[in-house]
């Protein structure tokens, strides 16, 4: 679907980049989207993507997002992350009884911590079931299987959370008015999403924040529009590193408050085009390197096996890997085993059983999977690294 400016509904719009992935019906949301900026408010945007429904039924069949937890232990770099945004949105709360609602959950981390601090008025909602099932296992929180769009409540909140959700909504309307209505008044909107305005600053693979997922590329400037447009006052804003991967990736903490004030005042974010076109010429510069040296390191093979389905091999297919090479994928997730990429098929790391190179098809996780192939796995097959 084509897509008005989610922010100030503008039409105008001009391309920036056109991302390509690749298409299957098994595991892919989308063949390509385009990355254009509203050319009246700035922001900068994902067009031509599918529709929510197709979004929602993705989110629910596909979590990924469970798998961050290993026996249910939470990295120390999260409880990092969700302190860090704790502490930001608590010294704006006026009583440890306040109504809570997290609303993309996940497993529950960022409600622990606030639980840790003495806030149990709690429930998260997430659209998939075993995040649920994990947020009341690991911590006894209230949790339930829903999304912003069909979640309804008598009861007002006093705080809603929205960690890591808005860059991935085709539409904003429907969410933000949902949001309204379940807020108190004077009710406090908690958002943290990935800081475009420093896209360039923090590229580990080429154009991976143009991922399948994220269609929304905030800056500050761009959220303090979306407060205007739909009635919230800025409280407080924060620059933030998030730390939670093993890449480093930019992102921003906001909380602003509920009002009644219908003035909408646009200001023109003209900073957010000129550093996503900066972003966009690194990444080239960097994707033209990755692809020569891949085109080198499988010039004298037969076959491998490609580790990771993901945003990065599918945009490494999209650009023409050579795909009668590759065996079988492998990947951690699940969800993707026994699922095909382009007919061939995803199986689990613990059914390698041929002794064929292993090219790893991912920036962030390219240590720990190493570790994985050989203290893990004790495999010795050729690895083929992408990165440093
Ligand atoms: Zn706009």
């Amino acid at each position: 679907m084509n897509r008005v400016c989610p922010i100030c509904t503008n039409l105008e719009k001009t391309l920036l980049y056109q991302q390509n992935f690749n298409k299957n019906a098994d595991i892919s949301l989308m063949e390509k989207y385009d990355v254009v900026v509203c050319n009246k408010c700035g922001f900068v945007f994902a067009d031509s993507v599918p529709s929510p429904d197709i979004f929602d039924n993705y989110y629910a069949a596909m979590s990924k997002y469970e798998f961050n937890y290993k026996d249910g232990v939470v990295p120390e770099e999260h409880i990092k992350h969700f302190t860090k945004i704790a502490d930001f949105i608590t010294p704006h709360l006026k009583n440890k009884n306040v109504k809570i609602l997290d609303i993309g959950c996940s497993t529950g981390g960022l409600l622990s911590i606030l639980k840790s601090k003495g806030y149990l008025n709690l429930l998260g909602i997430d659209p998939s079931s075993s995040c649920v099932n994990a947020v009341k296992k690991l911590y006894g929180i209230e949790a339930m299987v829903n999304n912003i769009s069909n979640f309804n409540s008598n009861e007002k909140f006093d705080l809603i959370i929205l960690s890591a959700v808005l860059e991935h909504l085709v539409d904003f309307e429907s969410s933000m008015c949902k949001i309204r209505s379940l807020l108190s008044d004077s009710g406090m909107l908690f958002i943290e999403v990935p800081d475009a305005e420093r896209f360039d600053l923090y590229i580990s693979a080429p154009f991976q924040q143009f991922s399948v997922e994220h269609i929304n590329y905030f800056s500050q400037y761009s959220i303090e529009n979306l407060f205007s447009v739909f009635s919230f006052e800025m409280l407080d804003l924060k620059v933030n590193e998030n730390k939670s991967n093993p890449s480093i990736d930019p992102d921003i903490f906001v909380l602003g408050k509920k009002t009644e004030n219908k003035d909408v005042a646009i200001s023109k974010d003209d900073i957010s085009v000129g550093k996503i076109k900066n972003y966009i010429n690194e990444s080239a510069k960097i994707d033209f390197k990755i692809k020569k040296l891949l085109e080198e390191k499988l010039s004298d093979k037969d076959k491998i096996i490609v580790w990771g389905v993901g945003t990065h091999t599918q945009r490494l297919i999209g650009a023409g890997m050579e795909i009668s090479k590759i065996l079988y994928f492998v990947d951690s997730n699940i969800r993707y085993i026994g699922k095909q990429l382009n007919g061939i098929e995803i199986k689990s790391p613990q059914n390698i059983k041929e002794e064929v190179p292993i090219l790893i098809s991912t920036h962030s996780f390219q240590k720990e999977i190493i570790h994985q192939i050989r203290e893990i796995l004790k495999l010795n097959n050729e690895i083929i690294k992408l990165y440093q």
